[in-house]
């Protein structure tokens, strides 16, 4: 239900004569324009008896030439490679062969929605019975499917809208398949689910669109309602008028050029330094930013389809490369398991992988691996002529840690350091720090296993927020060991792109952020504006 404003705290230029939603604020900036809600699979409703197999006929063929023309449609609008496969996808729906499959079924006495669903499912499994690509194919089948069936009952056709005008997407939640396929149309995205390190949270911000998760109620809203969504508060204004619509275009478009323009190391109003760093996933990522090194470098992120290890001259070649390109960089060392499987390493499956055998743990199983990674990061370091630091995911104990560094250090790598993502390394911060030469938080990890909450779970979100005090008491536990020890203790996980947060975390002692390129104009600007002293006074009143 729309609130009265209240909730939201009143976000400036807008009135929303509609009412307000309040969700979480995922990715920063404001946009405004008609919603248009994500079409969801339809469901067939039970059969019933069919009184003219004519009409039922005609409907089939109406709604298979509507899926066709929708994707014809798109593709004239899309071009290029886009424009060949739904070009594809408008053939399949157009095939002779399965509008005669419908209409055999028609003719048997059944429904268009039920005829279209037999004939659809027929369609595919000849399809992946024929194996290799074309069985690839078989899940595009399903998705044609919907859109007929969605089509035959009257409804609108699933997947992402293509309305022909720029517009705010609303969904119930976003498959990564989704949203991988937004077009430049997409001024916003809100989810009526999802977390702040969901797929939605994390796409969105890497593309700078500003969205909003976890907002119960916008899917009750109707198609072109005009709203507006501010990605920092998490609220949306429902009813914008034609003013208050381009008084928010307005000011984002100044937004964005005056981050555009901004350059230069982190610094707070009065000259506190907190290192601004980007998390990659490749060397081509490193360049993404003005920033001041790579916080973190995913390195399982070069090596996850593959059934094959990755050779030793592979890795050296692939981590010199990112070497040659930032001044400073952070190598993680592989973190396998749980939600990145990486099959070449060929683990058992687990009962419950996210408390299972994961990053640095894996070593128990296949020690080989981790030690071919430290050799190549130290050949690829002296062929770079770089001394990276290097670090581990996974951590627990200062024992692990020690053993690490040791092996690390024996290498020739001079900055070792240790993720802190689990409740047990926040609290022995200063006994990892005995063993290390610096700490990385990644509070994505860290959020999921103090909340116990499963950082995908779209229904745990609120548990996964990372302004809660728990987070927030072990994150400061973490800066105040890093401070007793004169060493730098970093955030990498998503809570460090969040411009609203940034201060904060340097209130509670942490020295460098580690984000998305997109992000860090936005948290360099949070950062200048606020005292080191105003920092720590939010992180105390948060605290508290
Ligand atoms: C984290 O857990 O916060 C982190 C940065 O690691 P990843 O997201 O790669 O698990
Ligand atoms: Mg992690």
């Amino acid at each position: 239900m729309p609130d009265d404003g209240a909730r939201g705290g009143g976000t400036e230029g807008w009135e929303g004569a509609g009412g307000r939603l309040a969700g979480l604020g995922v990715s920063q900036g404001r946009a405004a324009g008609p919603m248009i809600r994500l079409g969801e699979p339809p469901k067939l409703p039970a059969p019933g008896p069919v009184t003219d197999p004519g009409a039922e006929a005609a409907t089939v063929g109406k709604a298979l030439e509507a899926v066709a023309a929708e994707l014809n449609r798109r593709a004239l609008a899309a071009g290029g490679e886009a424009a060949e496969i739904l070009e594809a996808l408008a053939m399949i729906a157009e095939d002779p062969i399965l509008l005669e499959e419908a209409e055999r079924h028609t003719a048997g006495g059944h429904a268009a929605p039920h005829a279209l669903d037999a004939a659809f499912t027929k369609h595919r499994e000849a399809l992946a019975a024929l194996g290799g690509y074309l069985a690839e194919r078989a899940a595009d089948l399903d998705d044609l499917k919907h859109r007929a069936v969605a089509s035959a009952l009257g409804l609108p056709m699933p997947g992402l809208p293509s309305p022909g005008h720029p517009y705010v997407l609303v969904a119930t939640d976003l498959s990564p398949a989704d949203t991988a396929g937004l077009g430049p149309d997409v001024l916003a995205l809100v989810t009526e689910r999802g977390g702040p390190t969901s797929h939605t949270a994390i796409l969105a911000r890497g593309r700078g669109l500003p969205a909003v998760v976890a907002c119960a109620g916008v899917m009750a809203l109707d198609d072109g309602t005009m709203i507006g969504v501010d990605g920092g508060t998490g609220e949306v204004a429902i009813g914008l008028s034609e003013r208050e619509t381009s008084e928010v275009v307005q000011g984002e478009t100044a937004r964005r050029a005056r981050l555009q323009a901004s350059r230069g190391p982190g610094r707070t109003a009065d000259g506190h330094a907190v290192k601004l760093l980007l998390n990659i996933g490749s060397a081509a990522d490193a360049e993404e930013a003005d920033a001041e090194g790579v916080g973190l470098f995913r390195t399982e992120f070069l090596f996850l389809d593959r059934r094959q290890p990755p050779s030793f001259e592979e890795q050296v070649s692939a981590y010199a490369e990112v070497f040659a390109r930032a001044k400073h960089v952070v190598v993680r060392t592989l973190d396998a398991g749980t939600d990145k499987p990486l099959p070449f390493l060929g683990l058992p499956e687990e009962q419950n992988p996210a408390l299972g055998v994961r990053g640095l743990r894996v070593d128990r199983l296949l020690p080989g691996v981790l030690d071919t990674q430290l050799d190549a990061i130290a050949a690829a370091a002296r062929q770079a002529g770089a001394e990276p630091w290097v670090m581990a995911p996974m951590v627990t104990t200062a024992g692990e840690a020690g053993d690490f560094a040791r092996r690390a250090r024996a290498r020739g790598i001079a900055r070792v350091g240790v993720m802190v993502e689990v409740p047990a390394a926040a609290l022995g911060a200063g006994r990892l720090l005995r063993e290390v030469d610096f700490l990385s938080i990644g509070t994505n990890d860290l959020a999921q296993y103090t909340f116990a909450a499963d950082r995908q779970h779209s229904v745990l979100a609120d548990l996964l927020d990372p302004r809660q005090p728990a987070l927030l008491e072990l994150i400061a536990r973490c800066g105040e060991a890093g401070r007793r020890a004169g060493k730098p203790v970093g955030v990498c996980g998503e809570a460090a792109g969040d411009p609203l947060l940034a201060p904060l975390l340097v209130g509670l002692g942490v020295t460098s952020l580690s984000m998305a390129g997109v992000c860090v104009p936005a948290v360099r600007e949070a950062l200048a504006e606020v005292t080191l002293d105003e920092c720590r006074e939010r992180a105390r009143a948060a605290l508290e």
